[in-house]
């Protein structure tokens, strides 16, 4: 039997005896966006200050044990597909455990889905950036319908708002924040959302060698007959989708329900058995002649859609910065109270080591997360749009691609208990890949960010404007920033070098804002291993670095 020493005080003892010997008290009861200082000076610096008692309150709301309890259950109750009514009609409906329906009700009432385009003002992007960071933290099957439709109201206002019958129901309802999930035509509802469909089996990166077919019908709408191979959330309100119209690759709305009720020709074959994000539904969909209206012209799908896709990689990016601090903190938490070898396992001179490395990826992720958001803010100026058409797949590819192992690693530090279910951590872990796969997986991102270099040399510059701001505070940060700013005026890299450039941006980036924003141990612990030659696992930071002053000045 352990016993309580005195030296652990009043609330070690309460813990103690509420939670069993030597197991830290509940992570919950917190509120997410008070208890972290990094989150709250991006949202300052970024323009989104204004916003700090919502962010506030939201960040109250999702740290209560009741919403992780929600997190929780709605990816243990996860969702299924009812194909047929009882008497054999066709229905095509996907049944989700209440729990879903109370999370979506909270994060629509935020805003998430909507806040930027319904109150444009400056800093509206990043403030919602923030919001949603911390439901990340919490719960992320969610957050696939609110990206979605968040990102789907660029492209409804530019392309649908010249379609009299899709402009007049669709958009008000879209920037709704009272959930509505009833399967009505879009009319008789309070609220709508939007999911997008381009990955078909022979392809999901190459969406030119998309088949679906799209055929004009006599009304002015298209038929669409093919299929989708991975069609998220399907019982969105309608999908922005890609086929091949006679003038080429197109996009289309495709609303789920026709104005009078009848369904649309979307038949939902099955859910994918998924490795996380379970409390999401991702299916498979034939389309059997499903009228959709054109977006844009014939042949222009691509360009059409690219601005929903650009808007879907920066929350991948936010997500995924929400799922690294969200795991770190758990590590924190489990560490500063758990005991071994005579002190707290946050006094072990090597876990310092460890969770000094995890707070600076989370840190250096929360940083660029939020700096990125500002790029996207409406009255951003050109320069910033270049940097954006560069920074967005650098820092998508880096947060997403560093967020599993960085979850992982967080999950270590509780120990067993972290592989156990009734804890969060292993569901974070089986969601962490995600973020890196869609939208641009890897490699591809990595070209992008390739093809940005080579065609817009306005984002090289903004690129070195930016990083022009931290220079001479630090000797490695110049040498990283020099090299990468001459090699991307050279372009001479090749595919192969994709994803070092992308992350050698990423850094240098993330270095950039730590130097000038971050308190200076952190700051200089991050350049000293982050840029350049460093090591691949955590736990590997250079001798001569302060662990314990990393961790020190967070919660
Ligand atoms: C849970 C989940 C939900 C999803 N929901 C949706 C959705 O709602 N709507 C939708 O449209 N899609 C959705 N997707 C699909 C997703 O966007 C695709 O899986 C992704 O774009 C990759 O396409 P793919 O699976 O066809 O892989 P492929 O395109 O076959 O790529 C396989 C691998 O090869 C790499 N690769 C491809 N081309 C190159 C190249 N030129 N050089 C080097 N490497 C390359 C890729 O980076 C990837 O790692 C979802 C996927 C998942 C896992």
């Amino acid at each position: 039997m352990h016993s309580v020493r005195p030296d652990q005080g009043p609330l070690a003892f309460a813990s103690i005896v509420s939670t069993g010997p030597n197991q830290p008290p509940p992570f919950e009861g917190r509120n997410l966006y008070l208890t972290d200082p990094a989150l709250q000076g991006a949202v300052a610096r970024e323009g989104g200050g204004w916003a700090h008692d919502r962010l506030a309150a939201w960040g109250a709301t999702l740290g209560r044990a009741e919403t992780f309890a929600l997190a929780a259950r709605a990816n243990r109750f996860a969702p299924e597909l009812r194909t047929h009514d009882r008497f054999g009609a066709r229905i095509d409906e996907v049944a989700y455990d209440p729990s879903w329906h109370e999370l979506m009700v909270l994060a629509t009432r935020e805003g998430e889905h909507c806040a930027p385009w319904l109150e444009p003002r400056a800093g509206a992007q990043v403030a919602r950036a923030a919001a949603y960071l911390l439901h990340a933290e919490v719960e992320n099957g969610t957050q696939c319908p609110l990206t979605m439709t968040y990102a789907a109201v660029p492209v409804l206002q530019r392309y649908a708002s010249l379609l009299p019958a899709l402009a007049g129901p669709w958009l008000p309802r879209v920037l709704a924040r009272d959930y509505d999930p009833r399967s009505l035509p879009v009319g008789e509802k309070t609220s709508a959302l939007i999911g997008m469909g381009m990955t078909e089996r022979q392809g999901g990166s190459d969406v030119r060698a998309n088949a679906t077919a799209a055929a004009p019908a006599d009304d002015g709408s298209y038929r669409l007959t093919g299929h989708k191979w991975f069609f998220s959330a399907p019982m969105c309100d309608a999908h922005l989708v890609l086929a091949q119209a006679p003038g080429g690759l197109s996009c289309f709305f495709l609303p789920r329900l026709m104005p009078d009720g009848a369904k649309n020709e979307v038949r939902i074959q099955r859910l994918k058995d998924k490795l996380g994000n379970r409390s999401n539904a991702s299916s498979e969909v034939e389309f059997d002649g499903a009228a959709a209206w054109l977006l844009g012209d014939e042949g222009r799908g691509v360009a059409v859609i690219i601005e929903m896709v650009q808007h879907t990689r920066l929350d991948c990016a936010i997500g995924s910065a929400g799922l690294i601090r969200g795991a770190v903190a758990q590590a924190l938490h489990h560490a500063r109270h758990r005991r071994a070898f005579g002190r707290t396992l946050a006094e072990q001179p090597l876990m310092q080591n460890v969770l000094a490395d995890l707070v600076l990826e989370a840190e250096a992720a929360t940083a660029l997360a939020l700096r990125l958001a500002r790029s996207f803010e409406a009255d951003s100026s050109s320069a910033e749009a270049a940097l954006s058409r560069l920074a967005t797949p650098a820092i998508k590819y880096w947060i997403c691609k560093r967020a599993t192992a960085t979850v992982a690693e967080a999950a270590e530090v509780l120990g067993g208990n972290g592989y156990v279910e009734e804890c969060p951590l292993p569901r974070m872990l089986r969601e962490a890949p995600l973020n890196s796969i869609w939208e641009g997986s890897a490699n591809v991102i990595c070209l992008d960010v390739l093809r940005a270099a080579r065609r817009e040399p306005a984002a090289i510059d903004a690129l070195k404007a930016e990083l022009a701001l931290a220079r001479g505070a630090d000797a490695r940060f110049d040498r990283h920033a020099t090299a990468l700013c001459e090699s991307l005026h050279r372009a001479d890299f090749d595919e192969r070098d994709a994803r070092r450039v992308a992350g050698a941006i990423a850094t240098a980036l993330a270095a950039s804002l730590l130097l000038r924003h971050a308190p200076a141990p952190l700051a200089g612990a991050y350049c000293a291993s982050r840029l350049g030659e460093t090591g691949a696992a955590f736990g590997t930071l250079p001798r001569e670095i302060d662990c314990t002053a990393i961790p020190a000045h967070r919660a």
